[in-house]
C-alpha cells in the first residue's frame, strides 16, 4: 500500500528545511547506519499516531529558474500535483509578504487540504504575530518553532487529520506486482513493451489506487502480473523535465505497491547516487528485487566486462547482495526471455513459508557448527524459531536474552537460513524475542 504524501511549501527562509529535518530526523538516523543508504534532504518518511507518510520539502527541489517567484510557483505546483496534504509555511518574524500571498493564490485554487503553519513563533509573545496570517484564508494558523521544537504535536495532528483514508490494493494475491525503477532513459518503457510482447494479453489499463497511477496488467504462461504505475513512468510534463530528482517520490510510491522491484540500470552510464537511494528504499520496504542492466548491446565488451560490471553493482549495493543481476538489451532482445522467469523466482522466495520443524533443524545445525556469542559469562540461547510472515519472509527467534545477540551472529544465521532455503532476490528479517 502506498503511503500518503505531505509537502511543505513556502517562500525561501521561512524554515521549511528546518521543520522537514525535525519531522523526519529520528528515522533518518536509523537508515543512515546502513552502508550504501544515503540521506536525502528533500524526501523523507515519518509517522504520527501510527499513520506513516512521505514528506517532501519542495524548497529543496532545485528548479532551473533564476527568478525566485517563478521557482516558488513551480514548487507549489509540484506540491499540488503530488501531495495529499500541504503544509503552507510562513514566517512570524518576517510577517506577511507579497511572496506568501503569491503562494496562497496558487494553493487556494488547488482544492488540496492545506495546513497553515507559522514558523519562528519562538515564544508566547510571538503568538500575536500569527494573527495577520488569518487573512490568507486558510483558517487558523498553527504557530510553531523549528528552532525550539514547539507546536509540532498540533501541526502533525492537523496534518494527519486531513490525510485521505488508506485504500486497499485491488489485486488478488496471485498477481505479481512489478515496479520498474530507474532514471529517465534507462529503458523502462522499452522493457515493459518487451515484457508485454507480441502476444500480449492486456486486459485493460486500470487506474490504480494511487491517484493518477496507471497499472498495466498482463498474463504470461498462466501467471498474472501487473506493472505498477506505468503512467508515472511515461509522464514527462514540463515540470518533470526540469526536476529529474522529483521522480524519486513516484518511484517510492510504486515500490510501496510492488512485490518485485526491477532496478533498471543503463549499462552505458553506470550507477549514480539516486539509483542507490531508490534501491535502498526497496530494501528497507522489504520488497523482492533484481538488477536489470539494460542496453548491454551498446557496451563494448571483452571477456571481463560482465564480471567487472557485476562487481561494480555488488560494491555499490552492499546491502542487496541477495538481488540477482540480469544483463539484457531491450533493443536486441538479448536475455529478455529470462526476465519474467526471474521475476517469478524472486517473487516465490519473497512469499515462501518454511515449515517450523525444518527451520528449527537449520537453526540447530547452525548453532552446533558455530555457537552463539557469550558476554560476561552468559551465552545466548536460541530456544525456538518460527516464521511469522511473508513478503518479506520474517522470522522470530525466541532467545534467553536478546541483548546477547551480535550483529555478526545475526548475519551468520541470516546466511544459514538463506542458503538452506534459497531465498533468491528477497530480503529476510530476523527478530529476537525474549523467552527463557
Ligand atoms: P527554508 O528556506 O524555508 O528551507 O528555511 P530554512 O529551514 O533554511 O531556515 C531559514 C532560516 O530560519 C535559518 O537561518 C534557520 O535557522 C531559521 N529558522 C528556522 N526555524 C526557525 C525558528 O523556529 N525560529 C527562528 N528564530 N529561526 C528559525
Ligand atoms: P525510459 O525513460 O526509462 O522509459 O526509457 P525508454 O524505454 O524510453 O528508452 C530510452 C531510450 O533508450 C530510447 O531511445 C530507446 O530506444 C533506448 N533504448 C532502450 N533500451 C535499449 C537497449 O537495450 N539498447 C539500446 N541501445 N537502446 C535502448
Amino acid at each position: 500500500m502506498a503511503k500518503p504524501v505531505v509537502a511543505i511549501v513556502g517562500r525561501p527562509n521561512v524554515g521549511k528545511s528546518t521543520i522537514f529535518n525535525r519531522i523526519i530526523g529520528d528515522r533518518l538516523a536509523i537508515v543512515e547506519d546502513k552502508p550504501g543508504i544515503t540521506r536525502d534532504r528533500i524526501y523523507g518518511q515519518s509517522e504520527w499516531n501510527d499513520q506513516g507518510f512521505h514528506m517532501i520539502d519542495t524548497g529543496g527541489i532545485e528548479i532551473s529558474d533564476d527568478e525566485i517567484l517563478k521557482s516558488i510557483r513551480a514548487q507549489a505546483e509540484l506540491a499540488i500535483e503530488e501531495a495529499d496534504v500541504i503544509i503552507f509555511m510562513v514566517d512570524a518574524k518576517a510577517g506577511l509578504t507579497p511572496a506568501d500571498s503569491e503562494v496562497a493564490n496558487i494553493l487556494f485554487r488547488s482544492n488540496k487540504p492545506i495546513v497553515l503553519a507559522v514558523n519562528k513563533v519562538d515564544n508566547l509573545k510571538r503568538i500575536e504575530d500569527t494573527y495577520e496570517f488569518y487573512s490568507l484564508g486558510f483558517g487558523e494558523p498553527i504557530g510553531i518553532s523549528g528552532a525550539h521544537g514547539l507546536g509540532f504535536g498540533d501541526l502533525l495532528d492537523a496534518v494527519v487529520e486531513k490525510l485521505p483514508p488508506e485504500v486497499e490494493d485491488e489485486y488478488e494475491d496471485d498477481v505479481i506486482r512489478v515496479a520498474l525503477i530507474g532514471r529517465p532513459n534507462v529503458g523502462k518503457s522499452s522493457l515493459v513493451n518487451a515484457m508485454l510482447g507480441e502476444d500480449r494479453v492486456i486486459v485493460s489499463d486500470v487506474a490504480g489506487t494511487t491517484r493518477d497511477a496507471i497499472d498495466t496488467p498482463f498474463e504470461r504462461d498462466g501467471q498474472k502480473y501487473v506493472i505498477i504505475d506505468t503512467a508515472g513512468m511515461r509522464k514527462r510534463g514540463k515540470v518533470y523535465e526540469n526536476v529529474e530528482k522529483y521522480s524519486v517520490l513516484r518511484a517510492m510510491k510504486a515500490i510501496e505497491r510492488a512485490d518485485v522491484v526491477l532496478v533498471v540500470i543503463n549499462a552505458e552510464e553506470g550507477i549514480i547516487e539516486q539509483d542507490k537511494h531508490i534501491a535502498g528504499y526497496a530494501h528497507e520496504a522489504g520488497k523482492a528485487s533484481l538488477f536489470v542492466v539494460n542496453k548491454w548491446d551498446a557496451v563494448e565488451k571483452d571477456e571481463k566486462t560482465l564480471q567487472q560490471f557485476t562487481q561494480k553493482i555488488r560494491d555499490h549495493f552492499l546491502f542487496m547482495s541477495y538481488a540477482p543481476i540480469l544483463f539484457v538489451s531491450a533493443k536486441s532482445g538479448q536475455r529478455l526471455h529470462k526476465l519474467l522467469p526471474l521475476v517469478n523466482e524472486v517473487s516465490e522466495s519473497h512469499a515462501m513459508r518454511i515449515p517450523t520443524h525444518v527451520l528449527n533443524d537449520v537453526i540447530s545445525d547452525a548453532v552446533v557448527l558455530n555457537p552463539p556469542p557469550r558476554d560476561k559469562g552468559r551465552r545466548l540461547k536460541i530456544n525456538y524459531a518460527t516464521q511469522v510472515s511473508v513478503k518479506p519472509p520474517t522470522f522470530v527467534l525466541f532467545v534467553n536474552a536478546p541483548e546477547l545477540m551480535h550483529f555478526s551472529y545475526e548475519r551468520y544465521l541470516d546466511n544459514k537460513i538463506r542458503n538452506a532455503f534459497t531465498f533468491n532476490g528477497t530480503p529476510i528479517r530476523i527478530w529476537m524475542r525474549r523467552k527463557s
